[in-house]
């Protein structure tokens, strides 16, 4: 049973005290205090624990500092909406993320060399673009591939990104070991940027990994949907982070493997966006790169890669990430995906239009039920 509070409640209400001894008072039931600051207002949820069938909502439903009571099924415990839970979102390190908002994450798939990743960075801040991918761990198919740079590029990473006004940086961990990696050279650097933790598709049902980004909260994680298991499942290893007391995560979209072939690496999968957001309180991202996986162009001149990010963001997406590349024929990795540094402000005024259009198909909506 989760009860929501008003809002703006403060943590240290009188009432609120009153509630969480009620709740106590029932045999074996605990409570765990959930704050989440949004992007107005904070929302404080009191989720109760243990034998909580038979507990009655009415006697909580009487103080005035309630807002309601949710009873809460057994699937998704800690990130499901179970029909009546707000998804409010989250905000790190100056930026907020929720089923609201939108933010695109260009960036090199691997960090290669300085002036690269320099070069892109640059061209972000001339876009007013403070959010980025740059993989330093890279989970390659065949172990004679680049596996990435590792903690050595880290510091100068982090310099750059603080020098471009980069605030976050989605980065893949393959161990628990780069976490305590990460967040060491984040403090080295004074803390320039910011870093959500991504979980690849490949380790989307490692559970030690998840439960380990789960247990630490001062970075929140792009978790990618594993690309051969059912969407349950992928959910699930959400809830495990989740319930470790990290709810500060992004859905992430990227394609299926199937056996089907071509035309793109994986089949696009993003008709699920409106479905995450409906079955959960996660902000969900896109990433056209792997899934499309190449440059290929419709008749319309449309590459693939913006046509399945614009069906995505007129979607309502909440993030997009995307590979670009100053030279994508120097890349160490999925250099054939890559867009081009000088087609970047062409990708944010496509974005910009679908999202327009996402706009306009909400606003119609609300005119129908008023
Ligand atoms: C990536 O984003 O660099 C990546 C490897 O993605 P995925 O785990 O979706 O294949
Ligand atoms: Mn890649």
């Amino acid at each position: 049973m989760v009860i929501v509070m008003k809002a703006d409640l403060p943590r240290d209400s009188e009432e609120l005290k009153q509630v969480i001894a009620l709740a106590e008072s029932y045999p074996g039931v605990t409570t765990r205090m959930h704050v989440v600051q949004g992007a107005t207002r904070s929302l404080t949820e009191l989720y109760l624990l243990g034998p909580t069938h038979a507990l009655p909502a009415a006697p909580f439903e009487e103080f005035e500092c309630v807002e309601k009571v949710v009873r809460i099924t057994e699937k998704f415990r800690a990130i499901g909406r179970h029909g009546q839970l707000e998804a409010i979102g989250w905000e790190y390190n100056g930026v907020t993320f929720s089923q609201e908002t939108l933010h695109v994450f260009p960036g090199v798939c691997a960090v290669d060399r300085r002036e690269n990743v320099e070069d892109t960075f640059r061209a972000l801040a001339g876009l007013g673009i403070v959010t980025t991918r740059a993989g330093a761990y890279k989970p390659r198919t065949s172990p004679y591939d680049f596996q990435g740079l590792g903690k050595e590029c880290l510091p100068w990473l982090f310099e750059l990104a603080g020098k471009y006004g980069i605030r976050v940086i989605a980065m893949e961990v393959t161990h628990e070991s780069h976490i305590h990696e990460i967040r060491s050279a984040l403090a080295a650097s004074g803390n320039a940027t910011g870093v959500m933790l991504q979980i690849g598709t490949r380790n989307a049902q490692n559970f030690e990994l998840l439960k380990a980004v789960g247990a630490q909260s001062d970075m929140p994680v792009l978790f990618k949907r594993g690309m051969g298991i059912p969407l349950e499942e992928s959910l699930n290893a959400c809830e495990y982070v989740a319930s470790g007391g990290n709810h500060r995560i992004v859905f992430g979209l990227r394609g299926m493997k199937t056996q089907l072939g071509d035309p793109h690496r994986n089949f696009v999968d993003f008709a699920h966006v409106p479905v995450v957001k409906r079955m959960t309180r996660m902000p969900v991202c896109i990433d056209p790169s792997h899934s499309v996986g190449r440059r290929v162009v419709a008749p319309d001149g449309i590459l693939d890669i913006l046509h399945v990010t614009a069906q995505a963001v007129i979607a309502g997406a909440n993030m997009v990430l995307v590979d670009v590349h100053p030279r994508p024929a120097e890349a160490l990795c999925d250099g054939p995906q890559a867009l081009l540094l000088d087609e970047l402000p062409y990708l944010m005024e496509d974005v910009a239009i679908a999202r327009r259009a996402y706009e306009e198909r909400t606003a119609l909506v609300r005119r129908r039920a008023s």
